[in-house]
């Protein structure tokens, strides 16, 4: 394995990566270090949680002059704004030691406050691809000046529809110059953007055994539905000290509102959401919030997601397996990053065994199941995605006595005059009602209130 020390970095350099307290470059920097410096095209595939940001910054800030132009020299695009704000930080912890400007831009803040920024000039620009083409067009941001453009999470950006933004900005730049692109998976998509744009490109890749798939202890549950899935989940967020920084992926926008409302309902001010609908100011304090401390748990959707920089993650857990099998290679890989061991929890409903069985087929292992644990109750309630299509028509005119959507209320006002009762609680009531207490079924809580 070889150390900093064996890379030809510049004293400034040294100086950061020994403050940062980091001892051996990472396989993908290792690798991209002398490629990204001869000047070639390069494409790197390599998920979060690689160093890939150092893996081109190394390389980059390297060979970058002290420079007074207004201008930027380097370009890095990237799909959301949060990635900007990473990228943004990751750079200036690199630059810590070295005279440098960076700039990042990105969509939902007045224009004309980035305009004043352009021009106050800088070095780096680190962007979303419809800012930088607005900036652009504006003339206000000249493109003419890059050397080098790095288009991180390629896959993720073509997956949001960037890919015209992309070409319109591919045009006003200048035809020679650098381009290094990172992508966590290979598409179609994306190897049709190398063969338009790129020029003999070098390839560099780490191979899928040396992810940080080692490092992460895998378990799954088989879990009969949604609100099933919601009281395993609870149950084991009671562990706090087990749990201690939770991030939960949801299948979509909806179900992850809906879990973190029912994740709130127990753990009041522990948890927080993110995912493309919630605004920019909303997205940045959960994160704030999750990498303080000051919250343990944040539910996501996938994009949103992948590329984060979440520190020190304890559990990934999945309450879906994912359509693409590689997403979740790259939820997982949200914990146990560089040199940390994490854990990742799957739940799966029977409809779902397929999915499942795709993702361990791509990464040749079997995930160990493990029992729902007795105490946690098996509900019966369906959301309205789960039911069968008659019945869901049903529930649209509230017909149903069946079904009532949502948990109960009575069962809440109830739960909020206790105060921590953590896991034991959900016990009591069990012995209780001996059966199993359904949650959120209204009828079966009205049948027992009568006895
Ligand atoms: P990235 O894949 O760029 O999102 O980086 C993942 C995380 O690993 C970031 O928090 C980096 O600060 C950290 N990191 C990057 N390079 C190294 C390294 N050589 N050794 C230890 N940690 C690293």
């Amino acid at each position: 394995m070889i150390s900093f020390q064996d890379l030809d970095l510049s004293n400034p350099l040294r100086n950061s990566i020994e403050d940062l307290g980091f001892i051996n470059p990472t396989p993908i920097q290792e690798q991209a270090f002398s490629v990204v410096r001869s000047g070639k095209d390069v494409v790197g595939i390599a998920q979060t949680g690689t160093g890939k940001t150092f893996a081109y910054m190394l390389p980059i800030l390297r060979d970058l002059k002290f420079s007074k132009q207004q201008h930027p020299r380097i370009l890095v695009l990237v799909p959301t704004r949060e990635l900007v704000v990473q990228v943004v930080d990751e750079i200036e912890k690199l630059a810590k030691y070295i005279n440098l400007r960076v700039l990042g831009v990105y969509g939902g803040v007045n224009l004309n406050r980035h305009k004043e920024a352009v021009l106050q000039g800088t070095d780096i620009i680190v962007a979303t691809p419809g800012r930088l083409y607005d900036l652009a067009i504006s003339r206000v941001l000249k493109l003419k000046s890059i050397q080098k453009v790095v288009i991180d999470e390629v896959d993720v950006m073509l997956d949001l529809g960037f890919r015209f933004q992309l070409l319109n900005i591919f045009e006003l730049l200048p035809v020679r110059r650098q381009n290094v692109m990172f992508s966590a998976t290979m598409t179609e998509d994306v190897e049709a953007l190398i063969d338009d744009y790129f020029v003999g490109p070098k390839k560099i890749a780490i191979a899928v055994s040396g992810t940080p798939l080692d490092n992460i202890e895998q378990v799954a549950y088989n879990v009969p539905n949604f609100y099933t899935k919601i009281n395993l989940l609870l149950e084991l967020l009671f562990d706090k000290n087990e749990f201690g920084k939770v991030l939960i992926f949801a299948p979509n926008k909806r179900n992850a509102d809906r879990i973190f409302n029912l994740v709130e309902d127990e753990f009041p001010n522990q948890s927080c959401v993110i995912h493309s609908n919630k605004t920019q100011n909303y997205r940045l304090r959960s994160i704030e919030e999750f990498n303080n401390g000051n919250h343990r748990i944040l539910i996501a959707t996938d994009v949103i997601a992948r590329g984060l920089d979440l520190n020190e993650i304890t559990h990934v857990i999945n309450f879906n397996p994912t359509q693409y099998p590689e997403n979740y290679m790259h939820r997982i890989g949200r914990t146990g990053r560089a040199e940390r061991k994490g854990k990742s929890i799957l739940f799966a409903t029977e409809n779902e065994q397929k999915v499942k069985l795709a993702i361990e087929e791509l990464m040749d292992y079997k995930i160990p199941l493990v029992e729902i644990p007795e105490q946690v109750v098996i509900s019966k309630e369906l959301t309205e995605e789960e039911r069968p299509s008659e019945d869901r028509d049903q529930s649209k005119n509230r017909t149903s006595q069946e079904y009532v959507p949502g948990p109960a209320f009575h069962e809440k006002k109830e739960k909020n005059k206790k105060v921590n009762l953590g896991g034991s609680y959900r016990r009591e009531i069990v012995k209780k009602y001996k059966k199993p207490k359904t949650r959120g079924d209204k009828n079966y809580n009205k049948r027992n209130k009568k006895k």
